[in-house]
């Protein structure tokens, strides 16, 4: 079947190693289905064990060249990376939305982010500095320097498979390291891309490679591979679990960006149209399928059932369609297991007595769309209390009082994102402080941006992505202590 990116160079059915495109050792492949529609888009290699660790030899041997190289030939590399991703914008984006599904103005938004990342990182690697600390001995120094940490290895999921990678790519670079990548099975073309875009920005083969297949096998030779430094995952806690667990057998520096719980806290006190356009973006982007997707909607009593009628007005506006449709808001879930899920939590909480105010069934459109859904009179005993929704479903919990509000929020083993809406200052201090979550929108449903450190408290994970920070995890700290300096007597 034809596409409009059939053609084009960065539509990849190839594993990347060493900077050379090849197939899997055994021949075998997977293929990859547009889950709007359920056709085939492609192939892809069906690789494991021995094609990742062909991967890491590559990303091993290219280290020690890469390592060496400056901060400024790092950062060129980076600009033109950035400027390519541009270039190239509207076929990325075609991809993206042909393999995810979101709409393609989203899949455009996230094409653009990994751009952002690229930029910010190619700033970034000129600024690892080191420090001179004063020393306590006369006839020494005391230097602190940064260096790559090495081979990382990359998990990424299929909600993000552009910008995920990008928040990996691009600091692993800036930094001086190589990787090996591993893009999740359903979207693996936006991470085949980025082989291209690499190649194509003049990235030392080795430095960059990519490898699909056996999640199980790839992520078990990476995590037990000696010659990999680090590892770095983006995906369910479950899965993190199992990577820590793994990771632990050799050491390995790990980041994690694992599941999310978010609550989205509104207060009497709050500007309540504000507050239902960001429940609406911050719930219903990428269909509900981002792990700072708010979960868990908690309202004030005094305003419950005007907010009710109004998120019920804005969500039943909501355009469903394919993602390729102009003016498509939702698109379809990914697979028909994440319809499942949601169709289980709905008759769950329907069973618990929750109220279906707007959507609440699969769309006619085809198998994995799900109609966006609003359930007001939401209990704490319903299974999306605990559980990440990862879909279009929106409850709408009750509260009384802002430290009610506050427990009830932080009773979750995630600590990802969360969202509240006040206008009352001394509140919007004290909530945001008391509130056990790494990144907290206060009056805002979408803050991701390339400038700010992205990452979660409790099980929500480790390290930071973006930012000053996305860079630290990539980097060893070194002490030198400098003896012997005093002149000869
Ligand atoms: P999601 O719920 O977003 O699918 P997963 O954690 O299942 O999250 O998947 C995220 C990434 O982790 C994907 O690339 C997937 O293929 C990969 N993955 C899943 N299971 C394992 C595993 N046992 N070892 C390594 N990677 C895995």
């Amino acid at each position: 079947m034809t596409h409009p990116f059939s053609d084009s160079p960065f539509f990849r059915q190839q594993l990347y190693i060493g900077g050379k495109w090849s197939d899997a050792l055994s021949g075998k492949t997977l293929a990859v289905e547009d889950p709007a529609t359920g056709t085939i888009l492609g192939s892809i290699p069906n690789g494991g064990t021995e094609e990742t660790r062909l991967a890491i030899e590559a990303a091993h041997t290219a280290f020690k060249s890469f390592s060496q190289t400056t901060a400024a030939e790092r950062a060129d590399m980076l600009r033109l990376l950035h400027q390519l991703i541009l270039d190239n914008k509207e076929v990325l984006a075609q991809i993206l939305t042909a393999e995810q599904g979101k709409p393609l103005s989203e899949a455009r938004g996230e094409v653009g982010m990994s751009a952002a990342y690229v930029l910010w990182f190619a700033e970034e690697a000129r600024r690892t500095y080191g420090e001179i600390i004063p020393s306590p001995w006369q006839g020494r120094r005391i230097m602190a320097t940064r260096q790559p940490v090495g081979v990382v290895g990359a998990i990424t999921p299929w909600n993000f498979p552009s910008s995920m990678l990008a928040r990996k790519i691009a600091p692993a670079i800036a930094a001086g390291c190589t990787m090996v990548c591993k893009p999740a099975t359903q979207t693996p073309y936006s991470g085949l891309a980025w082989a291209e875009l690499c190649e194509q920005a003049g990235i030392p083969a080795g430095v960059v490679n990519v490898v699909t297949g056996s999640a199980r096998e790839i992520g078990a030779e990476l995590t037990a591979n000696p010659k990999v430094q680090k590892i770095t995952f983006t995906g369910s806690t479950d899965v993190g679990k199992v990577l820590l667990t793994q990771a632990a057998q050799t050491v390995k520096k790990v980041s994690m960006e694992l599941g999310g719980n978010a609550p989205f806290i509104v207060f009497d006190d709050a500007d309540l149209d504000r507050a239902v356009e960001g429940a609406i973006a911050s719930k219903f982007r990428n269909a509900g399928q981002t792990c700072v997707c708010t979960n868990r909607i908690y309202v004030q009593s005094g305003i419950y059932d005007r907010f009710i009628d109004k998120l019920t007005t804005a969500t039943a506006a909501l355009q469903i369609g394919r993602g390729t449709e102009a003016g498509t808001e939702i698109g379809p879930l990914v697979d028909g297991n994440s319809v499942d899920k949601v169709d289980e939590l709905l008759a769950d909480a329907v069973a618990k007595g929750g109220r279906v105010v707007a959507g609440g069934k699969r769309h006619a459109l085809g198998a994995n769309f799900f109609e966006p859904t609003v359930i007001a009179d939401a209990t704490s005993d319903m299974r999306f209390a605990r559980e990440e929704i990862f879909g279009p479903l929106a409850p709408v919990f009750r509260f009384e009082t802002e430290q009610g509000a506050i427990d009830l929020a932080n009773d979750t083993e995630f600590g990802l994102a969360c969202y509240f809406y006040t206008k009352d200052l001394g509140r919007a201090f004290r909530v945001s402080e008391a509130l056990e979550y790494g990144i907290v929108g206060v009056n805002e449903g979408l803050v991701t941006t390339e400038v700010a450190p992205f990452g979660g408290f409790k099980e929500s994970g480790m390290g930071r992505e973006g930012s000053l920070h996305g860079i630290a995890d990539y980097l060893e700290i070194k002490y030198v202590c400098m003896g012997g300096l005093n002149a000869a007597s």
